[in-house]
């Protein structure tokens, strides 16, 4: 793909009117700093309950997890899929019961089990017979979905190996569940977060048709699937629209079960939170390596262990905007810190405005899910990715 004009569109990722308010707002802000329009978080919000009038949506926090989207995503009736007991103390300092929370993640201790019971959480994932186990013992009578294994192809940060069994683990496991008085409740997967590949909920699907069909015969009514998350937000590389995804995921689900369509659970993170964010930051540094060398080196005050680590591999192409017009050169992205890992994009060439100098204000767009939750807290000094919320 050819590498992208730092002059792209605007429009294309920013309403200019609400750029403009984010500018005013940051002007007086140390740098860098991430400020998130709750009016985008609410839109996408929408458009996917639009979309899936039938699913459950179970926001899954680690994407974003400050107190305002949080609240915001309560009021408009979201559940939330949780990975911690940090995470559930949140939400439950914030006023959500635990009957909106699932506990999603497949690697957890036993006491976390017990607590997360205790606070009325009643819907855990496992994909193993360690956890199950746990399960029955620490929350028992639960509600327990099953994780099948996906390859995460044709995502752009796949969440694929670490999470989920394959089919004939997962069979032993329903039936397992069911004897040790737990309820064996639906299945779930992740096709990858970022997920370009509309087809791959297909796939997944058709294992779930499958071990739905084998559990009837043992005399299990699974009654739900989750179809976890992966849905798109806008970066450099292009994905379908929403709607695309949305339409296909029906188009499947009829194919497969026809007129009984089981319960649709949906966990977006990065979709209702990463466009709803920008990024603003300054540029440290601009430099050559020798005379002849091509490129120049730009250093950010922002990188990998300020809240951008998706660049790792150079995964995730944010757009990043400056506010020069004017010739423009192809440069090296570096974040500040004294780590040399700490690159952002090296071989995928951004192109600058010649003129850029220490001092300038950049924005990186679409940076409103997996960054501050993912900065770190006092490499080289630097403190967490502060963030903001636009003022209305
Ligand atoms: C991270 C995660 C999600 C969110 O995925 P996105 O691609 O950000 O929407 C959903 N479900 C589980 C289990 C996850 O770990």
């Amino acid at each position: 793909m050819e590498p992208e004009q730092y002059s792209f569109p605007l429009e294309r990722y920013m309403d200019p009117t609400v750029f403009e308010r984010v500018k005013a707002f940051v002007a007086v802000k140390e740098t860098p700093c991430l400020v998130m329009d709750l009016e985008v978080v609410e839109r996408k919000y929408r458009e996917l309950v639009a979309q899936l009038p039938f699913a459950k949506i179970y926001y899954a926090i680690k994407a974003n997890p400050m107190d305002e989207v949080v609240k915001l995503l309560y009021d408009l009736g979201s559940n939330y899929d949780v990975a911690s007991a940090p995470e559930l103390n949140q939400l439950l300092r914030i006023g959500v019961p635990g009957s909106r929370v699932s506990f999603g993640n497949t690697i957890k201790k036993a006491r976390d089990i017990r607590y997360f019971h205790e606070k009325g959480v009643r819907l855990f994932a496992t994909d193993s017979e360690e956890d199950l186990k746990n399960i029955a013992e620490n929350a028992p009578g639960a509600q327990v979905y099953f994780r099948i294994i996906t390859e995460g192809t044709g995502s752009d940060w796949p969440l694929s190996r670490k999470f989920g069994a394959h089919s004939e683990v997962i069979f032993a496991l329903i039936k397992q569940a069911k004897e040790l008085g737990l309820e064996p409740y639906g299945l779930s997967f992740h096709v990858g977060s970022q997920q370009r590949d509309v087809g791959q909920w297909d796939d997944a699907l058709a294992r779930c048709t499958y071990l739905f069909e084998s559990a009837e015969l043992v005399g299990i009514n699974l009654k739900m699937i989750n179809l976890g998350g992966g849905f798109p937000a806008r970066y450099l590389e292009a994905t379908p629209p929403l709607e695309v995804y949305t339409a296909e995921i029906k188009r499947f689900l009829a194919e497969d079960f026809g007129d009984e369509i089981p319960e649709i659970y949906v966990e977006p993170g990065r979709s209702l939170a990463a466009d709803a964010g920008v990024l603003a930051a300054e540029v440290v540094l601009a430099a050559k390596k020798s005379k002849n060398s091509l490129f120049r080196w730009v250093y950010l005050d922002v990188g990998l262990f300020g809240g951008l680590i998706e660049t790792l591999g150079e995964a995730i192409k944010y757009p990043i905007y400056f506010d020069k017009t004017g010739e423009t050169e192809e440069v090296i992205l570096s974040g500040p810190t004294c780590d040399s890992m700490d690159i952002l994009y090296e071989n995928y060439k951004y192109r600058m405005p010649s003129s850029v100098a220490p001092g300038d204000r950049v924005y990186l767009f679409s940076t409103g899910a997996y960054t501050q939750s993912y900065s770190s807290v006092y490499f080289n000094g630097f403190p967490p990715l502060a963030t903001y919320v636009l003022p209305r």
